[in-house]
């Protein structure tokens, strides 16, 4: 049986004799070893598959702490804004725990995956005529208001949860990496690895710290520009974000590790999408490419990783925006009459 994050980790984690230990599986997700892609950048590159936890991403790791010490504290409800991910994470574990779900969502602009999710949990899920930093905006003030837990990365038991993957890497590779390339939405889970790095390497578990490599989506990308973005577009929703959370946390991240945050096109995303599919059988959703979509960008420009450890964090599962795997496929679909012949003109060995 799996333990799940909050009984593994549970001397970093702030749970004590009142916490119920919940899981529905979060955590110990496969750390695995690129076989191909890893040949054009001349590193040795792992991928961190977030999207085996339980609800399809990272948002799980969080969302056990934060719903555990909802529960401890006497709340029977949870909120959150989302573009999708946090929700369904909320919806799945409010449901294991038989807590009301809130969710609100900008309108129009959330995978269908994860709205199959909210609603198949049983999750009451409200659409939003804005976007998500709308939702956001509303949710907070409503909670400011009303008995409601709010379970976004504003949320600090989110973050505390979300650390444990970097403890995971670590025990995994024996050592921390050199870097670690990862997507910025709302700046929380960059603000969380590096906690969890700086746990451990405090802790003498980790004895090196790793660069934090992040990467915003072109027409989301506030920390980059140094400005909100009031309205932001990108193919990759879990980071369609123009006024992160964590933004200066996210920043302290990247200036303490001596890391980067920059940003890559819908273009780059896609490609590195489909070669992260294609070349070494890892689907993740658009988001998730954000990180191989940096490390081509920056080599391209120039930059040389041949030699290091890199990680580059997986965040959630390809099967989350069917739509967007569907509408941006390269490949072209071949129709057949049921007879062998056709099959064998078909594929060239007729
Ligand atoms: C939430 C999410 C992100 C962005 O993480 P932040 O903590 O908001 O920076 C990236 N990818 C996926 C799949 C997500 O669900």
């Amino acid at each position: 049986m799996t333990e799940g994050v909050l009984r593994r980790y549970a001397p970093y984690l702030p749970v004590g004799p009142g916490t119920p230990m919940i899981s529905i599986g979060e955590g110990g997700t496969p750390l695995i070893r690129s076989r191909r892609l890893e040949k054009r950048f001349g590193c040795q590159l792992y991928f961190k598959l977030e999207s085996c936890n339980p609800s399809g991403s990272f948002k799980d790791r969080g969302m056990v702490v934060a719903v555990a010490k909802a529960i401890e504290a006497g709340s029977r409800a949870i909120i959150c804004a989302s573009t999708g991910n946090t929700s369904a994470s909320a919806a799945a574990y409010g449901a294991h725990c038989g807590l009301d779900v809130y969710v609100v969502v900008p309108k129009g602009n959330i995978a269908l995956g994860k709205m199959a999710q909210a609603l198949t949990y049983g999750a009451k899920v409200i659409q939003v005529q804005g976007n998500f930093d709308d939702a956001l905006r509303m949710v907070r003030a409503l909670t400011d208001r009303h008995p409601l837990t709010l379970v976004n990365s504003l949320n600090p038991h989110r973050i505390e949860g979300q650390k444990t993957a970097a403890f995971e890497i670590v025990d995994d590779l024996g050592d921390a990496p050199d870097q670690l390339f990862i997507p910025v939405g709302n700046a929380g889970n960059i603000t969380a690895y590096w906690r969890g790095f700086v746990e451990y390497f405090d802790a003498g578990k980790a004895h090196v710290k790793p660069q934090m490599m992040g990467f915003e989506a072109e027409g989301a990308a506030p920390i980059v520009r140094g400005q909100v973005v009031e309205k932001p577009e990108t193919v990759a929703s879990a980071i369609r974000i123009g006024n992160p959370a964590s933004w200066q946390k996210a920043e302290a991240a990247r200036d303490a590790s001596g890391g980067i945050i920059d940003m890559v096109s819908d273009e780059q995303i896609l490609e590195a999408y489909h070669l992260m599919a294609s070349e070494d059988g890892v689907f993740g959703e658009p988001s998730s490419a954000a990180g191989i979509a940096g490390l081509l960008k920056l080599t391209r420009a120039g930059w040389s990783f041949a030699g290091k450890r890199i990680v580059c964090v997986v965040t959630g599962s390809g099967l989350k925006d069917p739509d967007t795997a569907v509408r941006y496929s390269t490949v072209s679909l071949t129709e057949i009459p049921a007879k062998l012949s056709a099959l064998e003109r078909a594929l060239g060995c007729g």
